[in-house]
């Protein structure tokens, strides 16, 4: 099949990025206001450290002020909550992102919630959680989990007005799959979520006219599971050993199902790209909501 079907997560996160540095320079011009995000990483995991530089990088490219925090591996919950309960209090700081994973002696729950709600822009904290679920509008709506706001708003772009759908959210993470199938409840869709206790996998995502993949296994999704023409939204990263012994990136939508799907999401390149894009544009929307200014539509 033509390789129009691919939905090209990279370019449309470029955008978004555009129009959140054009957000940014109006804020500054309008209201001298520079949104700022600070994010926060234990240990010294290399993916994370990845993640955090990236995201610091492109923070500042946006034109908003980045704050990092690195802190040893051995630090107790009571230091991190401290730097939080910091954080909170700055009013340089608009928006807050604790990294995951944290080491063991650390709750990730406790560490999440304790985040002040409006300046969580990973979307993690209870309240939002709440406010996702409740379908809060307006000053209460909720700042909403990057990677699956990063895919709807890929949906959105290909497909228009998703109502009626039948969508399949493979994933049941907080992170994602949760996250994902209220998103995709909220737009009128028709929401199944599977997981690992689901019978027959793939007659389940035979039905969908959406499927989104959040699983963690490489490739998983085969192409016979595929609806013919159904979006196939692929958000696994996984790393596998490819030829010569070099490591690669697959998702967890085998490739062959490009052939069959009307449009799908590569890896890399797909719904990666999205998840620091929306970080960015949730941090100008907590920004703006904590200066009592409408926030852009993004
Ligand atoms: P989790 O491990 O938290 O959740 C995985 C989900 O998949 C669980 O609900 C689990 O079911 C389900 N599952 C596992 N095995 C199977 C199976 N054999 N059949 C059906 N369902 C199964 O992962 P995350 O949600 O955090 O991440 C999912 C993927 O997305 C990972 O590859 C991760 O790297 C990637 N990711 C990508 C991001 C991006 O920026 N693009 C951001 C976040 C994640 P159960 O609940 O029953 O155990």
């Amino acid at each position: 099949m033509a390789q129009d079907n691919i939905i090209d997560g990279k370019a449309f996160a470029a955008d978004l990025r555009g129009r959140v540095g054009q957000a940014v320079a109006g804020l500054k011009r309008d209201h001298g206001l520079t949104p700022g995000l600070a994010v926060v990483l234990v240990g010294e995991n290399p993916a994370s450290k990845v993640y955090v530089r990236n995201k610091a990088v492109q923070t500042g490219e946006a034109g908003m002020n980045s704050f990092e925090h690195k802190l040893p591996l051995e630090t107790t919950q009571a230091d991190l909550l401290a730097l939080v309960a910091k954080l909170n209090a700055d009013p340089a700081v608009h928006g807050i992102l604790v990294q995951l994973p944290l080491p063991d002696q650390i709750s990730d729950h406790a560490v999440i919630n304790a985040i002040d709600p409006a300046k969580d822009v990973d979307g993690f904290h209870v309240i939002n959680a709440g406010r996702l679920m409740t379908g809060a509008k307006g000053a209460e709506a909720p700042l909403v989990p990057c990677t699956p706001l990063g895919c709807l708003m890929l949906l959105k772009d290909r497909l228009g007005d998703l109502a009626g759908q039948r969508a399949v959210v493979v994933g049941r993470s907080n992170i994602v799959g949760k996250p994902m199938a209220q998103l995709l409840i909220q737009e009128s869709c028709t929401v199944t979520v599977a997981h690992s206790r689901t019978r027959d996998l793939p007659g389940v995502c035979r039905e969908a006219d959406i499927l989104v993949a959040a699983v963690g296994r490489p490739q998983m999704v085969k192409a016979d599971w595929v609806k013919p023409g159904a979006t196939v939204i692929d958000v696994g990263i996984n790393r596998i050993e490819g030829e010569g012994g070099k490591s690669r990136l697959v998702g967890d939508v085998d490739a062959a199902a490009r052939e069959v799907a009307g449009a799908i999401t590569p890896v890399p390149g797909g719904v990666g790209p999205m998840t620091i894009a929306c970080l960015l544009a949730n941090t100008v929307t907590a920004a703006c909501r904590q200066h009592g200014i409408e926030p852009p539509k993004l």
